[in-house]
């Protein structure tokens, strides 16, 4: 190491312990990147639920859960399924992607993503990121499909590959929003449909939008590490009658109603929410407003205590966007990409949790031969960013101005 960028990383390094230090104040060490928040009805509503006895696959709970989440998020339907990366596989497959076609997808992404695209026996084409939201990037992606794609009968043709490309999936970073109204165009010049992976945006909003309602369909995710968790479990939205009947059909067994007999009329999945999660869930939605606020105060503290560092800086939500701010995101200035593990090792011995972003999909060794853009802005975000305590409970004590 040179003596520069020794004496950048000690700085970077001891800036960051002390922006932690000072917005996490008296929380107990470690501190965690993220944990769940059980202090509403979750006890109630789960202990309802097993002395109701019905635990699994048939309950009001799935259906209140489905009604508050469509309340919340303005979409016509919510279909309640097992997790995230469930919900994203038939949600490809609801919107046409077969087995054999290609999906855009963002390279900087949970690996859930590209693995749903998978799943359905589609393979994932790697598009660049966007500075500024961290989404997928509208320029690179419009210039991708001028260079490789014709429009056919068949659909849009990748002429390098031979594949048909079926389907767009943006990816909402740490619930910032990607800019879905230049994609939405870019989407209808191409006539393909877009999926939204909003598995980390519930409770954000793109000029007064839900996220995961700009698509044909969008996904949430309700893992433990998420905002808002039902144990495990995911949700797809959508605003089309048809695609919501058929997707609670295809994550039920495609079983037909009768009172006794059990006919299916398709090879379908059994991806439905157990009603004891639903139970669970319906009472983490009752406490959302006040998790928002508090990670939005949590957001709010982070930038002002970043704000005169001069080796960091805090990511903050785009332009138009009203962000959950799941994950708070700090970036290393320029020159630190290559000291982003020695600022990590410093702020984890120091007692916080922190964590880098995602390993871009095509370094991963499965991904690795996917077609794909120039992927370099992908690259530098995923060296420069880390992720500091996000959790609800660290914005209840900050002391900000909310403007
Ligand atoms: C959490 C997450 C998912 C879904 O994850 P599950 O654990 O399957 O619920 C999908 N995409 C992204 C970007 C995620 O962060």
């Amino acid at each position: 190491m040179t003596l520069q960028k020794d004496s950048l990383m000690t700085c970077a390094a001891e800036q960051l312990v002390g922006v932690l230090t000072s917005v996490t104040g008296d929380a107990k060490r470690p501190v965690a990147l993220h944990v769940p928040e059980f202090s509403g009805r979750e006890w109630e509503y789960v202990k309802d639920c097993l002395d109701t006895g019905w635990v699994s696959s048939v309950g009001g709970y799935v259906d209140g859960f489905e009604r508050q989440l469509a309340e919340i998020t303005g979409a016509r339907h919510a279909i309640a399924v097992v997790n995230g990366t469930a919900a994203l596989q038939v949600a490809l497959n609801v919107c046409g992607v077969q087995a054999g076609d290609e999906v855009l997808v963002p390279a900087l992404t949970f690996v859930a993503t590209a693995n749903a695209v998978t799943h359905c026996g589609a393979v994932p084409h790697f598009v660049d990121s966007e500075e500024g939201s961290l989404g997928i990037c509208v320029t690179a992606l419009a210039h991708r499909l001028r260079m490789v794609a014709e429009r056919g009968a068949q659909g849009v043709l990748n002429r390098e590959t031979g594949r048909r490309i079926a389907a767009i999936v943006p990816m909402h970073v740490f619930g910032h929003a990607c800019d879905m109204v230049a994609l939405g165009e870019l989407a209808a010049e191409w006539g393909l449909p877009i999926v939204e992976d909003a598995a980390e945006a519930l409770g954000s909003s793109l000029h007064g939008r839900h996220l995961g309602t700009w698509g044909q369909v969008g996904v949430l995710s309700f893992n433990g590490n998420k905002l808002v968790t039902t144990g495990g479990g995911g949700a797809v939205l959508t605003d089309s009658p048809e695609l919501a009947r058929r997707l609670k059909h295809l994550t039920t067994t495609a079983k037909l109603p009768h009172r006794w007999e059990f006919v299916h009329d398709e090879v379908a999945y059994n991806y439905r929410l157990p009603n004891i999660n639903a139970a669970l869930g319906c009472a983490q939605l009752e406490r959302l407003p006040d998790f928002l606020t508090r990670k939005r105060r949590l957001a709010q503290a982070y930038l002002d205590a970043t704000r005169d560092c001069s080796t960091i800086s805090m990511i903050t939500e785009p332009v138009g966007c009203h962000s959950n701010y799941w994950l708070n995101a700090i970036r290393l200035a320029e020159g630190g990409e290559t000291l982003r593990d020695a600022v990590l090792a410093a702020t984890n011995d120091a007692g916080f949790q922190c964590r880098p972003l995602w390993r871009p999909m095509h370094q991963l060794p499965m991904f690795a031969a996917c077609p794909r853009t120039e992927l370099p802005v992908a690259e530098r975000l995923a060296a420069s960013i880390i992720n500091v305590p996000s959790s609800a409970v660290l914005g209840a004590k900050v002391n900000v101005d909310l403007r």
